[in-house]
């Protein structure tokens, strides 16, 4: 019963802040001096404490610059005040304005404390045969049960995880998709997705929803997307944008980023397309070396790496849109992400993975509940060596530090959730070390330079890794810095 009673708590507590946030902005009109009132009032309503408060300040800041504001007015022009509510301060509360109680209540209940964000993918087929791609090789029966999907979904809101990405394969290929989320009514959707399936008619379905908010899938200007795509696939992308915003939908785009299109994603002229779309967010993926048969040519270099570190910045302090570049933006999360520290995934067949890009699990969902899977000692040992570097230029165990993941998995029994999993950090290590090395010359020399630093000292406040943990990272990185300096003087 108590933990009934806490757990009413905190749903209250939490729709009581998305409550203020969600009226603030569908009240946003036409005078921009009230709109900055009307938002900032709410966030300083909802942030609370000390760790909170550098986000509120950062974005009292940005608000009142041309950026910013611009970034409402779009807001207001593009999207519906439903799709606002149930959408953007959803993600808002989500991401940034959490219950400071929420840690401390897992943590007693379930024994462990809760991501962010839940990846999941009810299906790996999908309508498009993509290069490369294996979603043809699946069919219905490989599904997730509906049934499964929505118990996991039910499991992660009762230990506080309202804010879903659904993957796959196509993720409105699943006949179940939107009877699923109807149920979730109190949380909040981001499918990522080719646009195939968005018409005119599923558009006003998901803005009626208003808590879907689906990221389109687009690897740059039409001559990238239908190469990767196929012919024809651009244009059903951009066609899917024009329907979500006529609809008044809040909706992103995603790029998977390769040495031959990171020119064309960074070029000033395909980011004010996708603002003249509608997105209004995007997430930048690099190029993976995953799956069976990975192509390392495609990988951007580390130099590639830095050219879009630098672009995506400067977007972010000058245009109305928010890109979010997974591994560049390391330093906003203290580094990687993964092993439920603030996300996971949990594949078709129920396997829990601590990323989207890592291929093993210990733990299925249909042998035990997902807080077990959270807890095991496989996300255990993996949340205990974040960061994997002092400098999260360099965030990730998978291609910055090519051997911390495959340790972690060896240890801890993992077994391979896709064929060929194993690939990158064997056959291919050569190779993944060369890569590593050549991020480490490039992106020591850009944190020694730069003003990440000030990031590097709230992590512990905003992201819950340890200070003594910190500071140990600290004295590697600036031995490592000494000896590579040693080095170069000899
Ligand atoms: S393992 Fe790599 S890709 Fe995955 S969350 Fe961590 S840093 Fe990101």
């Amino acid at each position: 019963m108590t933990n009934f009673r806490s757990r009413v708590v905190q749903w209250t507590k939490r729709e009581v802040a998305e409550r203020a946030l969600g009226r603030a902005l569908a009240q946003l009109g036409n005078n921009p001096e009230k709109n900055a009132k009307y938002l900032l009032g709410a966030v300083d309503y909802v942030a609370s404490g000390e760790k909170q408060g550098i986000i509120r300040d950062r974005v009292h800041r940005w608000v009142n610059e041309e950026a910013g504001k611009e970034f409402l007015g779009r807001i207001i022009t593009h999207t519906h005040p439903n799709c606002r509510r149930r959408s953007l301060a959803r993600m808002a509360v989500s991401m940034f304005f959490r219950d400071q109680n929420l840690r401390e209540r897992c943590l007693q209940e379930y024994g462990v404390t809760p991501p962010y964000v839940m990846l999941i993918s009810p299906s790996m087929r999908c309508n498009y045969r993509c290069q490369g791609c294996y979603a043809a090789s699946y069919e219905r029966k490989d599904d997730m049960d509906s049934q499964v999907f929505d118990r996991v979904l039910s499991e992660a809101e009762d230990m506080g995880i309202n804010f879903f990405v659904i993957l796959g394969g196509e993720p409105f290929i699943y006949p179940e998709l939107l009877d699923v989320i109807k149920k979730h009514d109190k949380s909040f959707f981001q499918p990522y997705t080719n646009g195939y399936f968005i018409d005119k008619k599923m558009a006003k379905r998901l803005a009626d929803l208003g808590n879907v908010a689906p990221q389109i899938s687009v690897n740059g200007p039409a001559e990238y997307t239908d190469a990767s795509r196929g012919k024809g696939s651009f244009d059903v992308c951009m066609q899917a944008m024009d329907n979500l915003r006529e609809a008044g939908c809040v909706f992103g785009f995603s790029s998977l980023v390769t040495q031959h299109n990171v020119d064309a994603i960074c070029s000033e002229e395909w980011i004010d397309q996708l603002i003249d779309k509608g997105a209004l967010y995007g997430w930048l993926f690099l190029y993976m070396p995953v799956g069976g048969d990975p192509d390392l040519s495609l990988m951007p270099t580390p130099e590639q790496r830095n050219q879009l570190r630098v672009v995506m910045k400067q977007y972010r302090e000058t245009k109305p849109i928010l890109p979010i570049d997974f591994w560049n933006d390391g330093p906003l999360t203290g580094g990687c992400i993964s092993g439920g520290r603030l996300y996971f995934h949990v594949n078709h067949r129920g396997d829990v993975e601590p990323c989207i890009f890592v291929h093993f699990a210990t733990h299925n969902i249909h042998n035990c509940s997902l807080a077990e899977a959270l807890a095991s000692p496989f996300f255990s040992s993996i949340k205990q060596s974040q960061p994997f570097c002092y400098n999260t230029l360099r965030p990730c165990p998978v291609i910055d530090h090519h051997q911390a993941m495959w340790n972690l998995i060896q240890q801890n029994n993992a077994n391979p959730t896709h064929e060929g999993a194993e690939k990158m950090f064997t056959e291919l290590e050569p190779q993944m070390k060369e890569y590593s090395d050549g991020v480490q010359r490039v992106m020591d020399d850009v944190w020694d330079n730069e003003d990440y630093h000030n990031w590097a000292a709230q992590w512990e406040g905003l992201c819950g890794i340890p200070p003594e943990r910190l500071e140990q990272r600290r004295k590697e990185y600036e031995e490592s810095r000494r000896k590579s300096s040693y080095a170069t003087q000899t």
